[in-house]
Formats: structure tokens, sequence, C-alpha cells
């Protein structure tokens, strides 16, 4: 038992509050379990499953198709002095859930990137499920340490030229000009290795070669376009490289195995543990929330996880021809990217509360790490020694 507060260290939150993400992953679940809709139950492996994306079509799967989830994630259990990771403990309280509900789950923590746990993932499909239906790939890694040992890491840098515009300092609230040198060609190849289609293209070849797959499999990884003001940070920068790999990888995979059916997904830009440790996009999240929110429009992880299985794949809504998925449909709209253009253009350090919506991006953040959450004493001692009880290590 100890007394958890937030320690904050730039983008990021060292310490996890469990009884607050406890909460948070009921809403989750309430949420998709008041949805009155029956959709088919898939075997499903969720790679990157205890955060943002990754985490939230877990949850939609479990709870709303009452599908079997294989989970694979990086995350730490806590010890004596130290609390865990948020992924930790929200996937103890997923796991809570599911198992209220009678669902199957077991999650496996370890490197993605790693041989040992592409095998062990394999050894539990055959085990316990046989076929593997649908396959979410939501890895988003600061690193990858290659077969030879060595430690490749992604960067989040223009291309070409260096690139200059407003940022939020979220220490101060001050809204300042930033200028981010551009990569080198060993920081974009680098990027590429971490965050492009590389490691999919070998987890299909290895649950192919393993026969594990179900005729017909699908395949949904994540990408991200957003509007001209983010484009040299994101799409046309370091990942946007990354991101086209993994389009490209995609392409590859319905080439060569004409029983799998791989798709990409362009999600809405949210707050999470990988969103907010790119420069300027912080900013611009701020913007289109309160756009976006004014608008009733607004959507978190788990409404655009539900919107992707219901809406796009059952319904087959914005599916383009090359199987990509508009998940970004309502981001993209002319009214919301108008408001957010005008917005971006005026706001200042002065008039950042007018403009942009504060309030809601510092709950978002805090709230993946259980903290901010209503009905919760902060002061109390809370039990931080939480166990998964289906994890393979
Ligand atoms: P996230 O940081 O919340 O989740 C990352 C997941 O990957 C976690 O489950 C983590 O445990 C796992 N992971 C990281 N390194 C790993 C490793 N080496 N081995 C095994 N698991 C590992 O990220 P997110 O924002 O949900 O992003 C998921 C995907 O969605 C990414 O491809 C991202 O580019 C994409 N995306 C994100 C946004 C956004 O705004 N957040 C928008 C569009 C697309």
């Amino acid at each position: 038992m100890m007394v958890v507060k937030p320690k904050i260290r730039e983008f990021f939150c060292t310490t996890a509050h469990p009884a607050g993400i406890f909460v948070n992953i009921k809403k989750m679940v309430e949420f998709v379990k008041s949805k009155k809709k029956e959709l088919k139950k898939e075997n499903t492996l969720i790679i990157g499953c205890s955060t943002g994306y990754g985490l939230s079509c877990r949850i939609v799967s479990a709870f709303l198709k009452k599908s079997p989830t294989v989970g694979v994630m990086f995350e730490k259990p806590p010890k004596l002095n130290r609390t865990a990771t948020a992924g930790w403990y929200n996937t103890a309280a997923f796991e809570k859930f599911a198992q209220e509900e009678n669902v199957y789950n077991k999650t496996i923590n370890g490197d993605a990137f790693s041989e040992e746990t592409i095998e062990k993932t394999i050894n539990i499909i055959k085990k316990d499920l046989k076929k593997i239906d649908l396959i979410i790939y939501s890895l988003a890694a600061p690193r990858r340490k290659m077969p030879n040992g060595t430690i490749v890491s992604s960067v989040l840098k223009p291309v070409g030229k260096p690139y200059i515009n407003k940022t939020l300092n979220l220490e101060t609230n001050e809204v300042f000009n930033v200028k981010i040198e551009p990569a080198t060609e060993e920081e974009i190849e680098n990027t590429v290795k971490v965050m492009g289609g590389e490691n999919l293209e070998d987890w299909v070849n290895k649950l192919k070669d393993a026969d594990v797959l179900e005729k017909g499999c699908k395949i949904i990884s994540f990408s991200y376009e957003g509007p001209t003001i983010t484009h040299q940070i994101y799409k046309d920068g370091t990942i946007g490289y990354a991101k086209k790999h993994l389009l490209k990888t995609t392409e590859k995979i319905n080439e060569k195995f004409k029983d799998i059916n791989a798709f990409v997904s362009y999600n809405k830009a949210l707050v999470t543990q990988s969103s907010a440790a790119i420069p300027v996009v912080p900013l611009y999240l701020t913007i289109l929330y309160k756009v976006m929110k004014e608008e009733n429009l607004h959507e978190g992880c788990i409404e655009q996880m539900f919107r992707l299985f219901t809406e796009k794949l059952e319904e087959n809504k914005n599916i383009e021809k090359n199987n990509v998925i508009r998940l970004d449909d309502y981001e993209m709209l002319p009214k919301i990217q108008e408001r957010v253009k005008y917005a971006w253009e005026k706001i200042n350090s002065s008039n950042l509360k007018e403009f942009a919506d504060l309030k809601g991006y510092y709950e978002d953040f805090l709230n993946m790490f259980g903290f901010a959450i209503k009905n919760i004493n902060y002061e109390e001692e809370t039990e931080t020694l939480i166990n998964i009880n289906n994890i393979i290590n």
C-alpha cells in the first residue's frame, strides 16, 4: 500500500494509480456494454494491447464481440517501492472484468520485436485458440532491439528542412515557436525500422508458417495523416516515412497472402502516451478537442474503436479501395479543420483558453495514469502490488 501522486516528467508520468485506472477501465467497459450491437466473435491477437488504441480494441473485442483475446504488451510490473506502469494496471483491470464475463484472455508481457515473444504467442494460440481471425497491430515504441542486439531509436523530426511552428510548453502553458532540425538519413532509417512495417511482416510470416491464421484473417494497423499544420512533423516527417512503409507492407501482405485481408486505419489524433511526446501535436490536440467538443463530434480511443468495429468493418463505410479505413473522417471534416486553422493562426499564450481545451487535454493526460478521477482520494494509501493472473512473461 502506498500514497500515489502523479510524477510528471515533461510529457510522461512515471507513476500510475491502480484504483483510478480501475475506474477508467470500468467506464470503458460500461460504454461498450451499453451498445446494443451484435457482432461476430473472432479470435483476436492484439500487439500493443495495454494502452491507447490497442487497449480500446481489446475492450471492444472482449465486451461487445465476446471475442477471446491474446494481447502482447511491454509493461513494468509493480515493485515494493514503485508503482507498475499504467498499461500493467490497465491490463489487470481488463482481466478482472473479462473474468466476470467469462471471456478468454491471455497476455504476453515481452518485446514484440523479439523472436521469443512471437514464439510464445504462437504457442498460446496453438494451445488455446488454434487459429486467429483478426490481428490488431497497435505498437507505438520508442526503440527496437535488432536481432543482432543493437538498439535503434525512432525520432520525431521533420525531413529535408527545419520545421518552425507553434508549440505548447506543457509545464508553463506558454505558446512559443519551436525550431526542429531535420533528421539525418540514419534517423529516418531507424524510425522506419521501429515504426514501419518490418515487424508486422515478421509477425505475419511467422504466424502463417505456424499455420495459426484462419482463412480470411484480417489485419488492422494504425496510422495518422492530420492537417497541413502538422504535416512537416508527422505525415512528411520521420514518423510519416515509417507509416508509409507500414502501408506498403500491408499491400505486400495482401499480395503475398491471398487469404489475408490487411488494412490500415487512419485514426483520430488523441492524447495517448505516444502522441503526447510529439512536438507541436499537443497544441494541435488542445485546439482540436475544443472544436470537436463544441461541434459534438469529439471521440476518445474507445469511441473510435467502437466505430472501427461497427461502422467500418461491419458496415463497410469509408473503406477505400486500397484497404485504407478513414476513422479520422470527423477530424478532417472541412468545418472542423477550418476552425482549427483559424484558431492556430490566432492562438498565443494570452488567449490560450479562448481557443484551446487545456482542461480536457490535461484531464485526458492524467486519466491515462489513473489521476484526476472523481471519487478517488489521492491522499489515501492504495494497493499497488496488483497481479495479472493470465500473464506469460
Ligand atoms: P500507446 O503508447 O498508447 O500504446 C502502445 C502500445 O504498444 C502499448 O500497449 C505498449 O505496451 C506497446 N508496446 C510498446 N513497445 C512495445 C514492445 N517493444 N513490445 C511489445 N509491446 C510494446 O500508443 P497509441 O497512441 O495507442 O498508438 C498505437 C498506434 O496507433 C500507433 O501505431 C500510433 O502511431 C497509431 N495512432 C495513434 C494516434 C494518436 O493520436 N494517439 C493517432 C493515429 C494513429
